[in-house]
């Protein structure tokens, strides 16, 4: 089958006898077993149900995984995946990474004695370099959120599994649909499913997939132990969202596309960063990885003011944290998602304040465009000439 089609395609109720076409919500937290000393297939929710088992698969399935689990959200999938990573053993983070990861690797992770460095994996000279002592596993995203920065999967997994360390690949922001890190030697692939999963902004949701059985078990029996699991009603509406991810994802990139080359061309803006733009770094590499560049782009002004004054001159946007539902979203990502990492590393890691995140929806493309360019023109009207002013972090500060 091809992508489009094995998103909308799988059998969604494999043993009902009503043969639905939509799978049915186990909304039940026990089972009733066939005894008092046997069991039967299921009999605790956070264990095991049979909606969230339907999703797994068909997640397994779509990422080239021999298992999937899907947990409560992405941050709970990142956990699950770090469990197996014991005393002893070191972590590595790509430096650049979601504002949640980080701070879950360095104020819970590492405080519990378990050393955490983050590395350029753009760079991979200068992880063979480093990668004297061997980490147990290894934690990128690529394309990275928000800079959308590229690190070589092939290439990092061949340097990890020499030094016998595991690679696991944050693939939020692209979807099995775009790019399949398993294929490309990955152990993990790990979603924020909330995002381009669902694409509807109605579901918290992570999973972890495995490429072999052996990683699966530990994190299977993390997500019972840790009661981490997620719940029959999400993993529905996720397998409800999954079903048109293709053509949301075609429409979405093709906008994004659009917007990078309308912000691109416009001389008021500093730097336009999305694959899909020629002298984005690292793009040959993502051709050859990716299928597609997504639906998020990012983009600096040269001015915190400005930036802000066209975030919230916007009409058509939503200031949100997220990315990947149908409706389009804009945000100053170091004032909101990433706002967890502190003010100089943002700087060191070249996140600045005056960056702005789109997450392009399914609106009309020319509606998307005619709001960026009012929303630009007030942003130019109003914005003091040589003033740089601060931007009032309190009002947008999230998650601490
Ligand atoms: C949002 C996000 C997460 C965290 O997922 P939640 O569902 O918000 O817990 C992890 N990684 C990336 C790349 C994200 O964008």
């Amino acid at each position: 089958m091809r992508p489009d089609t094995e998103w909308v395609r799988f059998d969604s109720a494999p043993q009902d006898r009503f043969r639905p076409t939509a799978p049915p919500i186990y909304q039940t937290s026990t089972f009733r077993q066939p005894s008092a000393v046997e069991h039967g297939e299921f009999d605790y929710t956070r264990s095991g149900n049979p909606t969230r088992r339907l999703l797994e698969q068909q997640l397994a399935r779509l990422e080239r995984g021999a298992r999937a689990m899907a947990f409560s959200s992405g941050m709970a999938a990142i956990a699950a995946a770090l469990s197996l990573v014991k005393s002893g053993d070191e972590i590595w983070a790509g430096s650049d990474i979601y504002g949640g990861t980080y701070r879950l690797l360095t104020q819970i992770v590492s405080p519990q004695g378990i050393p955490v460095h983050f590395v350029d994996t753009t760079d991979l000279d200068e992880v063979a370099r480093r990668l004297e002592k061997p980490p147990r596993l290894v934690l990128v995203e690529t394309p990275t959120n928000p800079r959308l920065r590229i690190t070589d999967i092939e290439a990092l997994a061949a340097l990890v599994h020499d030094r016998r360390g595991l690679l696991a690949v944050d693939n939020s922001l692209l979807s099995p649909y775009l790019q399949q890190p398993l294929e490309l030697g990955a152990d993990l692939v790990i979603h924020s499913a909330t995002k381009f999963l669902c694409g509807h902004s109605d579901v918290t949701a992570g999973v972890v997939v495995a490429r072999q059985e052996r990683l699966a078990d530990p994190i299977a029996y993390y997500q019972n132990a840790a009661g981490t699991g997620l719940a029959p009603f999400e993993a529905w509406l996720l397998l409800r969202g999954m079903k048109t991810l293709a053509i949301r994802m075609d429409r979405q990139q093709s906008n994004a596309q659009r917007l990078a080359r309308f912000l691109f061309e416009d001389s008021r803006i500093r730097r336009v960063y999305y694959p899909g733009i020629a002298d984005h770094p690292g793009r040959s590499i993502h051709r050859r990885q990716a299928r597609g560049n997504g639906g998020v782009l990012c983009f600096e002004t040269g001015s915190v003011d400005f930036s802000r004054r066209l975030v919230e001159a916007t009409r058509l946007f939503d200031i949100t944290v997220s990315f990947g539902g149908v409706a389009s979203s804009i945000s100053l990502p170091a004032f909101m998602s990433h706002a967890s990492i502190p003010s100089e590393i943002r700087e060191r890691r070249q996140l600045p304040e005056d960056l702005v995140r789109v997450s392009a929806g399914i609106e009309h493309p020319d509606d998307l465009i005619d709001d960026l360019r009012q929303a630009l023109h007030i942003a130019e009207t109003e914005t003091p000439t040589g003033g740089e002013r601060p931007c009032r972090q309190h009002a947008y500060s999230h998650g601490k």
